[in-house]
C-alpha cells in the first residue's frame, strides 16, 4: 500500500463522469459519451459482481449462470448490455462487453476466438460507417477498454492469460485486474502484483499506458497519476450490498472476522480502478482511435479486404506457433487430471467400506 493515501476525487454515491466534459469539446457534452468496456476472464471471478459496483446500477438483471456439466463444452458468448446513465445533467451511454464461458471449457485454444472477432467486427462497422453517407451520426461501438480478470489463487499469469492478451494487446487497451484481492494478505497481494507485472514484461504484453501527466500539472494530479501507475494490476474487490459499518453505510463483503470495504483505498484499488477509467476515458478513445483503430484501418488497406471477415473463417488467431503448443499442452494437463479425477472417483466407489460391525463389505465389480 502506498505510504499516501489515495484520495477518492468523487463523492460517495456518484461514478464520476460528470467531470468529463472539462476533458472533451463541448460538442460531445451535449450528444453524451459513448464508451464500450469489455471484461474477459474465467468465470466466478467476479466479472459482472465488479461492473454493477463500478456504474451503481445491475447490468445483469436475468444472468443464467451454467452448470459444470455445460460448462466443458460451452463456447464463449458475447453478451453486450448497454445502459445509459446521467449524473448531474451529463449523459453516458456504456457498453458492457461479457465474455461468459472464457477459460470454462476444455479446450481452451478458441475460447478467444469469439472475443477477438467482437473486437474486429466493431472496428470494421465503424469503417463502413465512416466511409457512408451518414457519417455525422455514427454510433461509436469499438472496445475502448478491456478489464482482464486474473485469478488471484494462481501463482501469477497462466498460459491462457498470456496467450489471450498477446492476441488482443493490439488490439484493445488491456487493463490488468487482479481478481477478488480480499482472498489474499496484503503481502500476498504486493508479491502477487510484482510479479504478474514481471511476466507481463518478460513476454512482451503491452497493457495499456497510463499517460504521464504534463511537468505543469498541479502537485495533487501528479500525486493522483503516480499512485494510478503503481497500482497496476489494480487489486479488486466486488460486492453488490450495502453494510452498515459504526454508522456508515458501505459496499462491502461481510466476513466473521470483519467487513471488506469495497470502496476503501485501505482494502483494495477499486476506486483507484474507477478513477483512472474516468479520468482517462477519453484517453482510453483516443488510443483506440489513433492506435487500435488505425492498426486495423491500415491492415485493411494492405489486405484489400475486411480481417474481420478473415477472423471469422479463423484464418488468423494472432497467436504464435509457440503460444499455441503452450495452449495445446495446457488442454492436454487438463484432460488428463479429469481422467485422473474420474479414475479415483471410479477407485473410491469400489473401495471396500467398513460396516457398522467392523466387518468390510466390498462391491461387486
Ligand atoms: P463472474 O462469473 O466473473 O461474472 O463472477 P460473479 O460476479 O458472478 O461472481 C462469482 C461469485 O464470486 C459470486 O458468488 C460473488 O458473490 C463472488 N464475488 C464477486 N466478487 C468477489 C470479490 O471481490 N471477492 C470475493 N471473495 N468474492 C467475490
Amino acid at each position: 500500500m502506498d505510504a499516501r493515501q489515495f484520495v477518492n476525487p468523487e463523492q460517495a454515491g456518484y461514478v464520476g463522469f460528470a467531470n468529463l466534459p472539462n476533458q472533451v469539446h463541448r460538442k460531445s457534452v451535449k450528444k453524451g459519451f459513448e464508451f464500450t468496456l469489455m471484461v474477459v476472464g474465467e468465470s466466478g471471478l467476479g466479472k459482472s459482481t465488479l461492473v454493477n459496483s463500478l456504474f451503481l446500477t445491475d447490468l445483469y438483471p436475468e444472468r443464467h449462470i451454467p452448470l459444470a456439466s455445460e460448462k466443458i463444452t460451452q463456447t464463449v458468448k458475447i453478451d453486450a448490455s448497454t445502459v445509459e446513465i446521467e449524473e448531474r445533467g451529463v449523459k453516458l451511454r456504456l457498453t458492457v462487453v461479457d465474455t461468459p464461458g472464457f477459460g470454462d471449457s476444455l479446450n481452451s485454444t478458441d475460447c478467444f476466438k469469439p472475443v477477438i472477432r467482437y473486437i474486429d467486427e466493431q472496428f470494421e462497422r465503424y469503417l463502413q460507417d465512416e466511409s457512408g453517407l451518414n457519417r455525422r451520426h455514427i454510433i461509436d461501438n469499438r472496445v475502448h477498454c478491456c478489464f482482464y480478470f486474473i485469478n488471484p489463487s494462481g501463482h501469477g499469469l497462466k498460459p491462457l492469460d498470456v496467450a489471450f492478451m498477446k492476441a488482443v494487446h493490439h488490439k484493445v487497451n488491456i487493463v490488468p485486474v487482479l481478481a477478488k484481492a480480499d482472498t489474499l494478505t496484503k503481502l500476498e497481494v504486493q508479491n502477487l502484483k510484482r510479479r504478474i507485472m514481471d511476466q507481463i514484461e518478460d513476454y512482451g504484453i503491452k497493457i495499456y499506458p497510463l499517460p504521464d501527466c504534463d511537468s505543469d500539472e498541479d502537485e495533487d494530479y501528479k500525486e493522483q497519476c503516480r499512485q494510478l501507475k503503481n497500482a497496476v494490476p489494480f487489486a479488486v474487490v466486488g460486492a453488490n450490498s450495502i453494510i452498515e459499518v459504526k454508522g456508515r453505510k458501505v459496499r462491502g463483503r461481510m466476513y466473521p472476522w470483519g467487513v471488506v470495504e469495497v470502496e476503501n483505498p485501505e482494502h483494495c484499488d477499486f476506486i483507484k480502478l474507477r478513477t483512472m477509467l474516468i479520468t482517462h476515458m477519453q484517453d482510453l478513445q483516443e488510443v483506440t482511435q489513433e492506435t487500435h483503430y488505425e492498426n486495423y484501418r491500415a491492415e485493411n488497406l494492405a489486405n484489400g479486404g475486411s480481417p474481420a471477415g478473415k477472423a471469422s473463417r479463423g484464418q488468423s488467431d494472432g497467436l504464435s506457433q509457440r503460444e499455441r503448443e503452450l495452449l495445446q499442452k495446457e488442454d492436454e494437463l487438463r484432460k488428463m487430471q479429469e481422467k485422473l479425477a474420474r479414475m479415483q472417483a471410479e477407485m473410491d466407489s469400489k473401495r471396500p467400506e467398513v460396516q457398522p460391525n467392523g466387518n468390510i463389505k466390498t462391491h461387486n465389480v
